[in-house]
């Protein structure tokens, strides 16, 4: 019950939200890769939601059941427990390819698996939707842009990235992902999309996601210092996650083919940051400096002009997309400070 967030339930003697009836001819049978993630369910709700069918593949490296618990056993609904570098036989019509972890600490954990999970799991989705004709979206990343020296970032930047420094790993994969994607599309007709996310934030991120927003709100509520990496100089653009969904599904049905950025274009450093939650909160915390992070980014901001051709663009402030994601963590915290299912 708690799981479903702002989802309306269907009606009173149904256990799932309400999702949409769709004629036959409209509805698709859709695989999201990592759709047990933060993302991923996100969009695996909007999906259901819309009337699709969908079938969600997943190891549960850093996602969870319960993201998607609240679709379990739903006719239009499947979860597959496999890892994306092993292939993967099923037919379906479109494939969001959001399988490898993102958080840093996590694609840090173990570069060697975040790259066969970029590169063979990329490949195989990618063989996947050569065989059965499907059209295929990557999930990438404002990270194959690096340490940029163009700012803000477009889409024909090229990037400024350390090939053998500690985020290569997520990094580089994402890069070769996106040549494959391309490879794919010019030598066997497959219809790629790609998103270059940028720092995307909200429920369901992991207690122990690790990134910056999910540790500052859980450090300021319970009253713990925030850690700013460094001086706190450098700066993100942080969009909502439901405009993130939105721009995905409204990318993978458009006709445009080469990479699209989606972010929300409010900058901050990361210490003004640590502020703005700090008093969002109403906490004591102080704001401690850390070391800071090797090859971190030191400015980010996407230029949206691409997306918002497709008439996109994110509409959660984000005072209010962190007040929500506030609210989610004083209940995860109150939740596990009673000992209940994790
Ligand atoms: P997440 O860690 O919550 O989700 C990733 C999901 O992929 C998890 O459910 C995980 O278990 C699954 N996964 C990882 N390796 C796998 C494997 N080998 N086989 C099968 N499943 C695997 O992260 P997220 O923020 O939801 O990110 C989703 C996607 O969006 C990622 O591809 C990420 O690179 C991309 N992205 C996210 C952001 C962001 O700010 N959230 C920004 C840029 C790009
Ligand atoms: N693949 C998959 N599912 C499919 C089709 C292919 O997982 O439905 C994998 C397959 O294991 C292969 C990869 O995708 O390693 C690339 O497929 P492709 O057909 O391009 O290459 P080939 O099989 O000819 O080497
Ligand atoms: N950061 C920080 N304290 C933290 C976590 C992150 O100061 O506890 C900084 C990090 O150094 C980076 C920014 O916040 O400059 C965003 O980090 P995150 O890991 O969220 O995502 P990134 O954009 O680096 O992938």
């Amino acid at each position: 019950e708690k799981r479903l967030g702002n989802l309306e339930k269907g009606s009173e003697d149904s256990k799932y939200p309400k999702v949409k009836f769709l004629m036959e001819k409209d509805r698709k049978r859709i695989l999201v890769t990592g759709g047990a993630g933060f993302v991923g369910s996100h969009l695996v709700d909007r999906l259901m939601m819309d009337g699709h069918e969908v079938v969600v593949m997943d190891n549960f490296f850093t996602g969870r059941k319960r993201n998607v618990e609240h679709w379990l056993g739903h006719e239009n609904f499947e979860l597959l427990n496999h890892d994306v570098v092993e292939p993967l036989y099923i037919e379906v019509d479109q494939i969001y390819h959001l399988a490898s972890p993102a958080s840093p600490p996590h694609y840090m954990y173990n570069p060697i698996k975040t790259i066969k999970t970029n590169t063979i799991g990329t490949l195989n989705m990618l063989g996947l939707a050569k065989r059965v004709n499907g059209r295929f979206l990557l999930a990438s990343t404002s990270e194959v842009y690096g340490d940029p020296e163009v700012h803000p970032q477009n889409e024909e930047y090229w990037g400024h990235v350390n090939p053998i420094g500690p985020r290569a790993c997520y990094d580089e994969g994402k890069r070769v992902a996106e040549t494959m994607s391309y490879a794919y599309a010019k030598q066997e007709h497959v219809q790629v999309r790609v998103a270059r996310i940028f720092n995307t934030f909200g429920p369901r991120m992991h207690m122990s996601d690790g990134r910056v927003v999910s540790n500052f709100i859980l450090q300021s509520l319970q009253d713990q210092p925030i850690t700013v990496f460094g001086a706190g100089k450098q700066t993100r653009s942080f969009q909502y996650v439901s405009d993130l969904v939105n721009g995905l599904v409204m990318l993978m049905n458009s006709n445009i083919s080469t990479p699209v950025n989606l972010g929300n274009p409010e900058e901050h450093s990361i210490l003004e940051f640590a502020t703005i939650i700090k008093n969002l909160v109403g906490c004591k915390s102080d704001i401690v400096h850390v070391k800071e992070q090797e090859d971190d980014p030191q400015r980010r901001r996407p230029d949206i002009t691409k997306a918002m051709g497709m008439g996109w663009q994110p509409k959660v402030s984000m005072i209010e997309g962190l007040n929500r994601t506030i609210e989610y963590f004083r209940q995860e915290l109150f939740q596990s400070s009673h000992n209940q299912k994790m």
